[in-house]
């Protein structure tokens, strides 16, 4: 039986074949103690009969027959559900043993992840791991309650596919069947979902498994959990509308949690200007403020260059007078990430200092000396150049307010395209429709997309748009993207024909489950809301995944190896 099962047999003293794990062995006075742990709670168990029972040891899982006893008063545990009570030991019968432990099973541990995860089964028989990994079972059922009572239909798609592209590298997967032909495995199943609007169904939601072969990034996995959804006559509102009574519902039912809806919505260009990116914070109130007017006529030479470059001079005014080592680091932790330096001045009882208050002009001094008791901190450039170190800035110098737990906010209105390493990206993926289709044939690198971005707390939590479900206006895209007439035939051919049968506007969504789970339960990463996630670099401890294949199965699968010796 299980613990739980105790309540049903509470008033008969003896319990039967009650199977767990020995957790923390104890001996005192003469008594053995142990707690005996199984899948939901755990029960104290007592002997007074020590040299019987001294073969069990830590994670041996085993079965207890004996009475059940109230416990003293005085040895009442509060803080677990059965600490009144306790097995005085009959019989134990050791169902499996335990080797020794790579690390304790219990909470807060300090142990290099690297092992944990080698040792993964042992990892998730912690409390906090089984709770994160039980929240995301609980997040699954959620959202298909939400997606059923809204009435979306769950449909899968294939996993063997032709390469769709969201921006990173695709897996690839060899064929035995078709020597030298590799299938991809989805990035997304955009192009799938798409395919489900143009083939009459209403819409389509998923909880989809997405790969991509990134190079490591904080917090990024080659595999990840989308909720990925798709509307046929949708468009940004009623996707949006979806995704809020969707977030609404989990939040309430899984973590007790209530939210506003609607959320607020930022164009990009505003978030960048108030917030100096695109994944604001919203729990931070403070924005970037504009203290160009305050030098126009400044006599500070690279102030000066900038203004009369177009550029402005953006930061902070802090009702504090921040330590000059508070200011040494933040100068230091923005140098790190390309500024060229912190400009700041502190109004003491109406005293200026700072590095530059000597070629302070008078009017210059009168503006500054209105703060008084604060500290002024800029960045003088271009707006562009600026945002990413002023958020930087914002997110040192704030803390976020943490009574207003979760805030929610749209971010649309981004440019079709942004400059990766030099090329021109669509900043979300090319089916996305363009805002206005003749702007953008005109002037494709400053035309708007219908993306929007859904952010909680800084976080991106997913994306969407309005898709293109005209065949012409998608194969100007991909030209425009770079595109060459024989490449769009090739790579997108099968899916233009598909748009040129009477295609229905849609619209979709696709939500980062791990990430979403992992701001909600606080977890450092997301590896720890992911049963069995990947290192940084990829790889799997516990398997040993990827591994090389043997010359035997490259040969069957029509592949050749050639690696350097020292690889
Ligand atoms: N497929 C997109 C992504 O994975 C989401 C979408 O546009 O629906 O980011």
């Amino acid at each position: 039986m299980y613990i739980s099962d105790i309540n049903n047999v509470k008033n008969s003293k003896q319990v039967n074949d009650v199977r767990g794990w020995v957790d923390t062995i104890r001996h005192h006075g003469g008594l053995l103690f142990f707690e005996l742990r199984d899948h939901d709670s755990k029960v104290q168990v007592v002997t007074d009969k020590p040299d019987e029972f001294d073969n069990i040891k830590n994670e041996y899982y085993v079965s207890v027959t004996g009475n059940l006893i109230k416990r003293q008063k005085e040895n009442i545990n509060s803080d677990e559900e059965y600490g009144d009570i306790e097995i005085e030991l009959e019989t134990l019968n050791v169902i499996s043993q335990s080797k020794v432990l790579p690390f304790q099973i219990e909470d807060g541990i300090e142990v290099d992840e690297q092992i944990r995860l080698k040792h993964r089964y042992l990892d998730i028989r912690r409390n906090e791991m089984k709770n994160n990994i039980l929240a995301r079972s609980k997040t699954f059922r959620s959202i298909r309650e939400a997606m059923n009572k809204i009435g979306i239909d769950e449909i899968d798609t294939p996993t063997l596919i032709k390469s769709t592209p969201e921006g990173a590298k695709d897996f690839i997967v060899p064929s035995r069947k078709s020597p030298g032909s590799f299938y991809a495995l989805p990035q997304s199943p955009q192009m799938y979902k798409q395919l489900f609007m143009l083939s009459g169904l209403k819409n389509y939601y998923q909880i989809a498994k997405c790969y991509r072969d990134e190079d490591s990034r904080k917090d990024r996995q080659p595999e990840f959990t989308q909720l990925d959804i798709e509307i046929a006559n949708g468009d940004p509102e009623i996707v949006q509308d979806i995704i809020e009574k969707t977030m609404k519902h989990l939040l309430k039912s899984v973590y007790s949690i209530k939210i506003k809806t609607p959320f607020k919505r930022i164009s990009y260009k505003e978030s960048l200007m108030l917030y100096g990116t695109d994944k604001p914070d919203l729990r931070i109130s403070e924005t970037i403020q504009d203290l160009t007017n305050i030098f126009k006529d400044t006599d500070i030479s690279f102030i000066k260059n900038t203004i009369n470059n177009k550029g402005s001079v953006r930061g902070f005014i802090l009702d504090k007078l921040l330590t000059r080592s508070e200011i040494d680091n933040l100068d230091k932790t923005i140098k790190e990430e390309g500024s060229a330096g912190l400009g700041w001045f502190k109004v003491t009882d109406n005293e200026i200092s700072g590095p530059l208050t000597k070629i302070l002009k008078d009017n210059e001094i009168k503006e500054i000396k209105k703060y008084n008791n604060s500290t002024i901190i800029f960045q003088a450039g271009a707006s562009v150049e600026t945002a990413s170190i002023l958020d930087l800035i914002r997110r040192e110098i704030y803390v976020p307010n943490e009574t207003e737990q979760y805030k929610f906010i749209w971010v649309d209105e981004f440019p079709y395209f942004e400059f990766e390493n030099g090329e021109l990206q669509p900043s979300h993926h090319p089916f996305t429709s363009p805002k206005n289709t003749e702007e953008f044939n005109k002037n494709p690198e400053n035309a708007t997309a219908l993306h929007y971005d859904l952010v909680l707390n800084g976080v991106e939590l997913g994306s969407g748009s309005q898709r293109i479900n005209d065949p012409n206006i998608q194969t100007s895209v991909l030209s425009k993207w770079g595109l060459t007439e024989s490449e769009i035939e090739q790579r997108f051919g099968w899916f233009i024909e598909a748009l040129s049968y009477g295609s229905p506007q849609h619209a979709g969504f696709a939500i980062g489950i791990d990430r979403l789970i992992a701001e909600m339960v606080n977890a450092d990463s997301i590896r720890d809301v992911i049963p069995f996630p990947k290192t940084q670099s990829g790889l799997d401890p516990l398997t040993n995944a990827p591994a090389r294949l043997s010359e035997e199965d490259l040969l069957e699968y029509s592949l050749q190896v050639d690696l350097d010796e020292d690889e």
